[in-house]
């Protein structure tokens, strides 16, 4: 690598050919060979842009102008799209963003997973890509001395004040409105964070769309909501559907979103919902999909890949609330999940009894610890899944899955980059997949989730 001083300095501005665009969406460009990372820039324009941080191989700039315009580029609709940072990819259109998620993902495969002949099916996209988000979480705080909620700007703790967001359900959106106006009104305060006062810290909703069942959550730096009772009466009156008013207690500083302690307000202590025709109990700490419509889709091609005939004894590891494993219940004869957070696994515990399944068992711990221990008691699943965060799979899970020599080992992944390594290490070890299917979960974002199965040589 070249030791020479970066040809760009802070507040230059600069004209490039936009080449290409990172896993994040910014589009990418070059100053003598130099990489400038330019936020909503499309590939094949060219654009006129301002420095503002300089790196040692790499600069950021700030987009000012559109010299010549691609095709692909957009409107978009949202009016505090620049300011928020919650969308990366609204400047694109629908069907560009789906080519670029698949882009991403052939990509990874052939330089990170050294696998370029998997083949990297188009992104099945949604038909109507806005408002698909069941779950809001918000941010409360100050700006110049008035109650704001919405969400922070990129890269900072600054809270930009938002109305709407277009990719959330309506009712989410208004949940946090109300919220907001009472906050003003009643005089409720927002927490600040410097000086560790105030009250209000998050607001969050949640909403079971199959049911309609909407759950509101108050994250507060303390025991004490001023005007508590006229709130959840508002809350009540502004919608029928609520079924569930509760206090999550967050006194610690940190950027951790819900404190441990929850207190219900009013109504039950959870909401419900349905993936096909399965029900789920949802709790203000549980993890549930955040696009309930693409989520069916994605089970579904799970339930391809997976291939079962209702005898087979399956894993279901980072199962969360049990989701992937219950939806494929009925047609596996036994099913063990596994998964970290034992709240998420009480939950899948109860969700097996609400739906009647007894051939389920959940067990709390590390899916790198209970998968090697399950192979020594002689466990051997046909059918695995794994449903991994970002950083993917260990390698114990990974040897362990393949020492249990499974069928097929499905693959749901959220991260591109690991899915890649670890196909890469499963492909070593004699476990081959031949074909990738993007699902779109989370449109107007640079998010790609994908499924593969991985099956013996
Ligand atoms: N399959 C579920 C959840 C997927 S999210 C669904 O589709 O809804 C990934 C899950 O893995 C989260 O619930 C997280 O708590 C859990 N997790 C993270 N690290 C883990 C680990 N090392 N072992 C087991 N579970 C883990």
């Amino acid at each position: 690598m070249s030791q020479q001083k970066p040809p760009v300095v802070p507040g230059q501005v600069i004209q490039l050919k936009i080449e290409g665009q990172s896993h994040t969406g910014d589009g990418i460009g070059r100053v003598n060979g130099f990489a400038v990372f330019v936020p909503q820039a499309v590939a094949g324009e060219r654009v006129e842009a301002k420095v503002t941080k300089v790196k040692k191989t790499y600069a950021h700039a700030r987009l000012q102008k559109v010299i010549e315009e691609s095709p692909d580029r957009a409107p978009a609709p949202c009016e505090v799209y620049e300011a928020c940072g919650g969308c990366q990819l609204q400047h694109l259109s629908y069907p560009a963003q789906l080519r670029m998620k698949r882009q991403q993902v052939i990509d990874s495969f052939q330089r990170i997973g050294g696998l370029p002949d998997v083949e990297v099916l188009p992104v099945i996209g949604m038909k109507e890509p806005w408002a698909y988000r069941n779950k809001a979480q918000v941010p409360f705080g100050w700006r110049k001395g008035q109650v704001v909620g919405g969400f922070y700007a990129p890269q900072s703790h600054r809270i930009v004040d938002i109305e709407t967001c277009l990719i959330q359900h309506p009712d989410n959106d208004r949940v946090v409105s109300v919220v907001k106006k009472m906050a003003r009104e009643l005089g409720i305060p927002p927490y600040r964070e410097k000086s560790h006062r105030g009250c209000l810290r998050h607001v969050m909703a949640r909403i079971g769309v199959h049911t309609g069942e909407l759950m509101v959550v108050l994250i507060t730096n303390g025991r004490d909501i001023p005007h508590r009772k006229a709130l959840v009466e508002q809350l009540r009156q502004a919608f029928p559907n609520l079924r569930s008013v509760i206090q999550n207690i967050h006194t610690r500083r940190t950027n951790v979103i819900l404190g441990k302690e929850n207190r219900v307000l009013w109504g039950q202590p959870v909401i419900h919902d349905y993936i096909g025709p399965v029900k789920f109990a949802i709790s203000p700490h549980s993890f549930f999909q955040v696009n309930p419509v693409q989520t069916e889709v994605l089970y579904e091609q799970v339930r391809r890949y997976a291939a079962l005939t209702g005898k087979e004894t399956i894993v279901d590891a980072y199962c969360g609330i049990g989701t992937i494993g219950l939806y494929l219940a009925g047609d596996a004869a036994k099913i063990y999940g596994v998964e970290s957070v034992p709240e998420a696994v009480e939950d899948a515990r109860h969700n097996a009894e609400m739906n009647g399944i007894d051939h389920a068992v959940f067990e709390t711990g590390a899916a790198e610890e209970v998968m090697p221990r399950w192979l020594k008691e002689g466990i051997r699943p046909d059918v695995i899944i794994v449903d991994p965060p970002r950083k993917g799979c260990a390698p114990e899970l990974l040897d362990a899955a393949v020492e249990m020599g499974p069928r097929r080992l499905v693959y749901v992944s959220c991260n591109p980059s690991t899915l890649a390594r670890d196909a890469k290490y499963l492909a070593e070890k004699g476990y081959i997949t031949h074909e990738v299917q993007p699902v779109d979960m989370f449109p107007h974002t640079s998010h790609v989730e994908c499924v593969t199965a991985f099956e013996k040589d």
